[in-house]
């Protein structure tokens, strides 16, 4: 199949395999350049396709040497058409992992079912015993309850309606969006999806199994950003859940012996997820902009990688007084958001393009379903049926 790029709303509905294995290369290539890391040596990673999981388990692989046993939930090509960019990766990174002697087995699957957790429980015990860190990374919208109930989660404000500057990326023209608030049910419904109830279920499922080490480490993501996207982020639904995640952090750390659980406040980064909140595309374009004229831009792996090197392991857990891991620390910087909040305030259609990284969303974008890469012809025939060697 010749696979070209087909942008429906805020994805692709097409994916590349070997641009989705060009950009899982670079992210090893990236990681093998750094120093090791003195790390965890089994890895669970949930939600390890796309994203910050993805480049979790690169770093965990690469920079400590760690078996990884990822769970995604993916598709693999037929002859009609491509399979999705996660499974992609994820046969990408088996294969360079097999090649330099790591193991790495991957389930595709719910996440969010007791079948998955039991399918994971007993590759543990078969092929590794025990795991010392678990990555809860999943960014999904809709988790579906064992009773059946299917719960959506929601982009809303939780008071009242917020009116700011919103994009459309595709015609690159600035409008106004109100965002209404949501409801207390959608407001559940998203605190169930995306808050701590399944990390929970999955660290609880995974201790009574006995397949955790003593002291493991259980990180999740999470996202604070400026004031700026407050209304429709942090205070928001999707900041409720975020709220809800912290909080079952702690209540892990105190009632579950020998777990320590850490959430991180990641970087606002172009992935799958992030494209579908109004206000934050935005944002995001005119941050890279300032980021990378200061040589702060990072993507997924690098902060990945300071994760488990600079903030994690062989140095005393790093946090802030909250108890958060910060990886938005350079997003943070106050002379960052001094020059996005001046941006911002007097962003119109006639400055737009001297004033955001447009082309750099775009590009990231693009990136997320293999598209872009240098080495990739475009234009040749490539087969979209792709294997993965371990995938149950
Ligand atoms: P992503 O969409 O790139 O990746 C999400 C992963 O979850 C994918 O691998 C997907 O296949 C998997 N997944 C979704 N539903 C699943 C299911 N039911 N079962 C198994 N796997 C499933 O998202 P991301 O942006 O990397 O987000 C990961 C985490 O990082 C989220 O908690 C998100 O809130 C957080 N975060 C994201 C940003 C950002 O800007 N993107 C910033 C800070 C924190």
């Amino acid at each position: 199949m010749i696979v070209q790029p087909k942008v429906r709303g805020f994805i692709c509905t097409t994916a590349h395999p070997e641009g989705c294995k060009a950009f899982v290369k670079e992210q090893i290539d990236y990681v093998k350049a750094q120093p090791k890391t003195e790390g965890p040596k089994k890895v669970l990673v949930i939600g390890a396709s796309m994203g910050y999981g993805l480049s979790s388990r690169i770093a965990a692989a690469y920079s400590c040497g760690a078996a990884t046993l990822g769970v995604i939930f993916d598709r693999n090509g037929s002859e009609k058409r491509t399979g999705t960019a996660g499974w992609y990766n994820t046969a990408a990174f088996e294969s360079f992992a097999k090649a330099d002697g790591l193991y790495a087995r991957t389930v595709n699957g719910d996440a969010y079912s007791k079948a998955v957790k039991d399918e994971v429980i007993s590759i543990i015990r078969e092929d590794l015993g025990k795991v010392d860190m678990v990555i809860y990374s999943l960014a999904a919208p809709k988790r579906v309850l064992p009773d059946g109930t299917v719960c959506n989660s929601v982009l809303k404000t939780t008071n009242k309606p917020y009116t700011n500057k919103t994009i459309d990326l595709k015609s690159r023209t600035i409008s106004e969006v109100t965002i209404e608030p949501a409801t207390a049910e959608e407001i559940d419904a998203t605190v169930k999806v995306m808050g701590g109830e399944d990390w929970r279920d999955w660290i609880e499922a995974l201790s009574a199994a006995d397949v955790l080490v003593k002291d493991a480490v259980t990180v999740a993501y999470s996202y604070i950003g400026p004031e700026l996207t407050h209304p429709i982020y942090l205070d928001g639904s999707i900041g409720r859940a975020k709220a809800h995640l912290y909080q079952t952090a702690q209540e892990m750390n105190e009632q579950l012996s020998d777990i320590h659980a850490y959430v991180s406040v990641n970087k606002a980064l172009v992935t799958q997820s992030s494209a579908a909140i109004p206000v934050v595309p935005l944002y995001i374009s005119i941050l890279y902009k300032v980021m990378k004229e200061k040589g702060l831009h990072e993507g997924c792996i690098e902060q990945m990688y300071r994760l488990f090197h600079d903030k994690l392991y062989g140095i005393a857990v790093r946090t802030d007084t909250d108890g958060y891991i910060r990886l938005d620390d350079y997003e943070m910087q106050p002379d960052v958001q001094e020059e996005v909040s001046a941006i911002w305030n007097t962003l119109s259609n006639d400055n737009l393009a001297a004033n955001t990284d447009l082309d750099g969303y775009w590009s990231d974008f693009y990136r997320l379903f293999g598209f872009g890469a240098n080495n990739v012809n475009y234009d040749a025939d490539t087969e979209v049926v792709v294997p993965i060697a371990h995938v149950e």
